[in-house]
């Protein structure tokens, strides 16, 4: 099968390219330079001339809580502009598989817990990613609505908080790991006396940290073994694990010799909490072993230091 992949210079896509090595299929990796999704006649030209059996839609404007607070409206236009394009443009040529990604952070703000596959529109998102989530759930509608009327097999992985090598350490506009990797590595590099892991927020919010290079093997997993998409359009990727923001620092930390904490309770902390049902998922992967969060850490920080003049920040 040929394969064409969105978003393949990103964290996802970047694992992807390292997890399909030695796979039987053709696999095509775009990014914004070679073709731009907010721009239906690009995507309608550079899909059509490259003629995929299977999409796997993985573009989009993405960021941590901060990058979101600030840029709202961003990140509901390019998003909902991206994923109306991808896969209108999969209808007209006739693309009848696409696999996209959600997120656990677009499930409602105010929520019973564990949240389920059931729950996605059952109430508004955290309002500090208003833009983002309700982006991502038309694309759920968007699948189930093409899924119905044409029986095509749109589907979607919602998976938890990610982390991996390819991330984008940039400390205003990441997500809290590669944020926090990357303080680290300067306040280590310093010349003060006293150094710091310093923590935005109270240190209290938990997360369910998914090894990005893991969502890679499920992604391939789905594409060739369909059972669980006979089931539902969307399915949660969770790690049971849930870890404190308090307990990540001082992981990352202890890899550039920190101990001492920080904690800036002056920042936001966004939502407390999105504890994910990994049920479906279990169901359909019970072989599936998650990367141990020290270890992806540890992986993760190597990869930073050695490349640190290359990598996103
Ligand atoms: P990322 O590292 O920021 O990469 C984003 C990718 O999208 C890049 O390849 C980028 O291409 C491409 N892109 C952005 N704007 C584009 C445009 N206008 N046209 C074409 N391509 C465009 O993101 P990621 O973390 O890999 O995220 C992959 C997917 O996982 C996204 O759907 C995201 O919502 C989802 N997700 C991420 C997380 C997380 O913690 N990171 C958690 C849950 C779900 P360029 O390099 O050319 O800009
Ligand atoms: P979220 O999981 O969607 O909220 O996004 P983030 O990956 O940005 O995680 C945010 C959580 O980590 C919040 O509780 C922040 O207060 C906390 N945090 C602590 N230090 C940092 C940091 O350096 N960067 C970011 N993005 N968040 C941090």
């Amino acid at each position: 099968m040929k394969i064409l992949v969105t978003g393949g210079s990103g964290l996802v896509g970047q694992a992807l390219k390292e997890e399909v090595v030695g796979s039987e299929h053709t696999w095509i990796f775009s990014n914004s330079g070679i073709c731009d999704l907010r721009e239906f006649s690009q995507v309608l030209l550079y899909f059509g001339t490259r003629k995929p059996d299977y999409v796997v839609h993985l573009a989009a404007n993405v960021g941590g809580l901060f990058k979101n607070l600030e840029h709202n409206v961003e990140m509901y236009e390019d998003n909902m502009l991206m994923n109306f394009n991808v896969l209108r443009a999969c209808h007209q040529l006739k693309i009848t598989n696409c696999l996209c990604i959600l997120s656990t952070c677009i499930f409602p703000n105010k929520t019973l817990y564990p949240i389920n596959e059931a729950m996605l529109h059952n109430g508004p998102p955290h309002d500090s990613n208003s833009g983002y989530s309700y982006a991502k759930r038309m694309l759920d509608i968007h699948c189930k609505l093409y899924n119905d009327k044409h029986g095509y097999n749109y589907k979607c992985l919602i998976p938890t908080n990610l982390y991996g090598k390819h991330d984008n350490y940039s400390i205003e506009n990441g997500h809290v790991i590669p944020g926090l990797i990357h303080k680290c590595y300067l306040e280590s590099s310093s010349n003060k006396v006293n150094k710091w892991v310093n923590v935005w927020g109270t240190g209290k919010p938990l997360r369910q940290f998914l090894y990005v290079n893991d969502l890679a093997r499920v992604i391939i997993s789905s594409i060739d073994n369909t059972t669980w998409q006979k089931e539902t359009t969307s399915m949660i990727v969770a790690p049971t694990e849930e870890i404190s923001i308090l307990s990540v620092s001082s992981t990352i930390g202890k890899e550039f010799g920190l101990k001492n904490i920080k904690l800036h309770p002056e920042k936001s902390d966004g939502q407390y909490k999105k504890t994910a049902d990994n049920s479906l998922f279990k169901k359909h992967f019970s072989d599936f072993e998650f990367t141990p969060f020290e270890k992806g850490i540890k992986e993760t920080c190597m990869h930073f230091i050695r490349n640190y003049s290359d990598v996103r920040k």
